[in-house]
């Protein structure tokens, strides 16, 4: 099989696992031909975890029927670069009130229709990852409001984002645990508050089939999709 069959027929075989729930696949250890064989498979959103690299794939790419959606750390001192890159829709990766302050504060640089926020929570609670600490639900409060009141705004509350923990002996029932925490903190929410729906961005390559299970709307998966010859599973 060449590359390219090779990456329609991983496609094919993560969205029939999947079924309803969306796929972001994550082209950030891939080549452009790649992508470009991922969209002629009807591959349609893409997620990137650098700055760098996403903003030299979508500008390359900026003509086709593509959504991107950033998945990685965001330093405010990029903010005005990611704002301009074309076809960003999403992003899941917000990680504190900081970071949401610094996006408002940069939004003439966005020239899209609308950019959908996923608040990144630390369900797993490991030091070194980022997000809204699952034990301060008063300050993730305080962003999903601050995004659905903001006025005359393109940028919206798009949902809530998680990773199954890192470091552990029982991956897949540490991942379904935090997954049922992100669940929970967002029907809390929704409880609690009048926010907009809020739709689930969770499961990656090794763990996205329990996620789809638990209720994810997005999984991100790369790793099975564009290096089919290591699959988790
Ligand atoms: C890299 C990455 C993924 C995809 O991971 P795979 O194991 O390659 O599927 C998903 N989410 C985030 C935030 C990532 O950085």
């Amino acid at each position: 099989m060449d590359r390219a069959e090779l990456i329609k027929v991983r496609l094919d075989l993560v969205k029939r696992e999947l079924g309803t729930t969306e796929l972001v696949a994550v082209s950030k250890s891939t080549d452009i031909e790649s992508i470009e064989y991922a969209l002629e498979s009807g591959q349609s959103d893409f997620g990137e975890n650098r700055i760098g690299d996403l903003e030299e794939k979508a500008i390359f790419l900026k003509d086709r029927d593509i959504t991107w959606h950033f998945i990685g750390h965001l330093q405010s001192n990029k903010i005005n670069r990611l704002l301009k890159i074309p076809n960003l829709r999403f992003i899941h990766s917000i990680d504190s009130l900081k970071t949401l302050e610094n996006l408002y504060k940069k939004e003439e640089h966005f020239n899209g229709d609308s950019l959908g926020f996923f608040l990144q929570i630390n369900t797993s609670q490991e030091e070194e990852k980022q997000g809204f600490s699952i034990s301060n639900y008063d300050e993730l409060a305080a962003a999903a409001n601050m995004i659905s009141r903001m006025e005359n705004s393109n940028f919206y509350l798009a949902g809530l984002m998680t990773m199954g923990k890192i470091r552990t002996e029982d991956f897949e029932k540490d991942a379904r645990s935090c997954f049922k925490s992100l669940v929970k903190v967002r029907n809390t929410l929704k409880r609690d508050f009048e926010l907009p729906p809020m739709k689930l961005s969770m499961g990656m390559s090794r763990d996205y089939i329990i996620a789809a299970e638990e209720g994810a709307d997005y999984v991100r998966v790369g790793t099975n999709i564009f290096k089919p010859e290591e699959p988790h599973h």
